[in-house]
């Protein structure tokens, strides 16, 4: 008998669907550590159990969808995103296509090589790594990418699409992180939920899937003020900042579901989130370690974009 998508991970992961309200701070109060001790939401094998199911769909489809990944210039951190991109689609037998362009490609040349990609029958998704270089500006590169084939969800049409409440393609790390809530059982409706950022490929995508599943939804940002007593407020709290440890674990409800999207390179080389992972686990009901949490599932879903784009393309 087939297991329903998530009931191999629900069965690992324990979870409190009940936070407790947050407690009345005063300043420099330190957290009663050995109180409460969060379940570890684990991205890794919530993303490997999608894999596999998405690979068993691939296998029946009578055709190979087809991934195109551009990269343009030398960064580092994109080409190590790339490859896994690349390896990951591999092994769920989706056909890709990767274009290395040189850091010298002109805006014009990126553009016709998107518009070849768009006439591509054989091509279902076009992802285009960012950021690119300067010189060529992103939004005319992300507006010529035909929608039907925009797998990372940021065309305006997409984009419109989502806040309008009607969904099509959806950015894949915010579509990771509601996956990965569902995966944990995280009860969403009516819970107050915050999100922290509002880029416009994580924050503000995220509000909208939020607001989808009647959670009540705030949004903050850099001119927030006091920031920890928004946070405070969240029975689930999703950091997506880009400032290394920024959320502490005063911050937190005790209990609150702590979703940490960002991934900051430290200057000894430790790769770590915008949650301070050990003190807030202390006082989280339940959390997402960095690396092993979201990061896999943008990938996962970045695949399953794919197929939705190549089913919708193609009929199956
Ligand atoms: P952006 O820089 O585009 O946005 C960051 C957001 O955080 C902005 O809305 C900004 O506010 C807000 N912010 C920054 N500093 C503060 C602060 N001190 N207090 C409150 N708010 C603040 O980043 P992204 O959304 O692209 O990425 C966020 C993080 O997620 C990064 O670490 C990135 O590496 C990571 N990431 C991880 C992915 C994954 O697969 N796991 C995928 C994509 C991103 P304002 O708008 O006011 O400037």
């Amino acid at each position: 008998m087939l297991l329903p998508l998530w009931e191999g991970v629900r069965r690992s992961v324990r979870f409190d669907p009940s936070p407790q309200p947050p407690p009345a701070r005063g300043g420099g109060e330190s957290f009663p550590a050995a109180a409460l001790s969060a379940r570890l939401i684990d991205g890794r094998a919530i993303a490997n159990t999608m894999r596999q199911a998405l690979a068993a769909r691939v296998a029946a489809l009578p055709f190979r969808p087809g991934l195109a990944v551009v990269l343009v210039g030398d960064d580092p951190a994109s080409a190590v995103y790339v490859r896994s991109k690349d390896r990951a689609a591999e092994m769920a037998g989706i056909a890709v296509t990767t274009l290395r362009l040189p850091g010298t490609t002109t805006e014009a040349a990126l553009l016709a090589e998107v518009a070849r990609l768009n006439e591509d029958p054989g091509i279902d998704g076009i992802l285009v790594q960012l950021p690119l270089p300067r010189g060529i500006r992103q939004e005319a590169v992300i507006d010529l990418i035909d929608p039907a084939k925009d797998v990372d969800g940021f065309h305006p049409l997409n984009a419109g699409l989502l806040a309008a409440g009607r969904p099509s393609l959806i950015p894949c790390t915010p579509l990771g992180v509601m996956k990965l809530l569902e995966a944990a059982e995280v009860a969403l409706s009516g819970r107050r939920a915050l999100v922290l950022g509002r880029s416009h490929i994580v924050g503000r995508p995220l509000v909208a899937l939020l607001l989808a599943a009647h959670a009540t939804v705030t949004v903050a940002h850099s001119r927030t003020r006091d920031l920890a007593a928004e946070c405070r407020r969240a029975e689930v709290l999703v950091a997506a900042t880009g400032r290394a440890e920024m959320v502490r674990a005063d911050w937190l409800a005790p209990g609150a579901t702590v979703i940490d999207v960002g991934i900051n390179r430290l200057a000894d080389g430790r790769l770590v989130g915008d949650v301070a992972f050990a003190e807030c686990a202390a006082v989280a009901g339940a959390i997402t370690p960095v690396p092993g949490g979201v990061g896999p599932m943008t990938i996962a879903c970045l695949l399953e974009n794919t197929v939705t784009a190549a089913m919708r393309r193609r009929g199956g």
